[in-house]
């Protein structure tokens, strides 16, 4: 069990103006959900393990070293959940950022903070999607890689959506240097052409999301589709018959145009439909075969 006075009311928490990560962008995230299933009364967080993995790799890549292991990350989250008596749907933001102790901006120094916080709001209500490619390009793995969820990354993912917005827009989708379609501001995108689900692959400068696997497990075991890591074109995503995107935030989403084109029939597809539905099963718990994404937390 993790000290109790180590769980503080957000509200008297304080760092200095000096913090390198406020200053520079020096700390990585990772994003984690956990979900109330009604029926058990009993909340879920979804593939915790995995994300607390992805969480220490980007620390890793980053020299932004995650002071505790996975395990005790893992029970420190737990106990988050327990005693704020969680009873809904929430999201869970680790975040490790380098401190104030010199102001060049050297991942080498020391400390390396770290804070685990809820967060209660819907982070994107809007049941389907209009979206537009942005002008900004991608962050290349050589820039500043997308794979480790570097918090700087997000400066990147604010302009992007800050246009799509004043476009008159939901969400921004981004192209590599090379012109490939790669994600959202914040999320992986899917398109489904013949039925067939299509990805981008990790070289094309993506997160390797965490839902983005768990489509793969959907598509190939539940609903018997190929799914395919292949580069994507602008011109392959007008045309595709549906398109979506994943993430912790957003579950699976719905887009329904793109840059004021029509996808399929401009409705939300049955493929997208039915991923939809079994994800939802699937985070809470109801789903046998994926029991192991499921740790059990707070109950009533
Ligand atoms: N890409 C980016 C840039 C993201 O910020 C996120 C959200 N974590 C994702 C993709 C989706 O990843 P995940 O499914 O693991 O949340």
């Amino acid at each position: 069990m993790f000290d109790i006075d180590r769980f503080v009311d957000e509200n008297v928490l304080s760092v200095s103006v000096k913090n390198k990560g406020l200053n520079y962008g020096l700390g990585c995230i990772d994003g984690i959900r956990a979900f109330w299933n009604e029926r058990k009364k009993q909340l879920y967080i979804f593939r915790l393990e995995d994300h607390l993995k992805r969480f220490h790799n980007s620390g890793k890549s980053l020299f932004i070293p995650i002071p505790y292991t996975v395990s005790q990350l893992s029970s420190i989250t737990k106990q988050l959940l327990e005693i704020n008596k969680v009873s809904q749907d929430v999201y869970i933001r680790p975040i490790c950022f380098k401190g104030a102790d010199t102001l060049r901006p050297d991942l080498n120094d020391p400390p390396n903070h770290l804070a685990i916080y809820t967060v209660f709001s819907e982070y994107q209500p809007k049941p389907y999607l209009k979206v537009c490619i942005s002008s900004w390009t991608r962050i290349g793995s050589n820039m500043i890689p997308p794979q480790a969820k570097p918090t700087a990354g997000y400066l990147n993912s604010g302009l992007a959506i800050n246009e799509a917005v004043r476009n008159g827009c939901d969400e921004a989708l981004f192209l590599t240097m090379e012109g490939n379609v790669c994600e959202g501001a914040t999320e992986n995108l899917f398109i489904v052409r013949d039925n067939k689900l299509i990805t981008p692959p990790e070289s094309d400068d993506i997160l390797p999301g965490i839902t983005r696997d768990t489509v793969f497990m959907i598509g190939i075991n539940e609903l018997k589709l190929p799914v395919i890591k292949q580069t994507i074109t602008r011109v392959e995503l007008y045309e595709a018959d549906e398109v979506f995107l994943t993430g912790t935030a957003v579950g699976i989403k719905p887009v329904i145009e793109v840059d004021r084109r029509v996808i399929g029939t401009g409705q939300v597809g049955p493929v997208t439909t039915k991923i939809q539905q079994l994800y939802n099963q699937i985070v809470r718990g109801e789903l046998a075969s994926y029991k192991n994404y499921c740790t059990p937390c707070y109950s009533i």
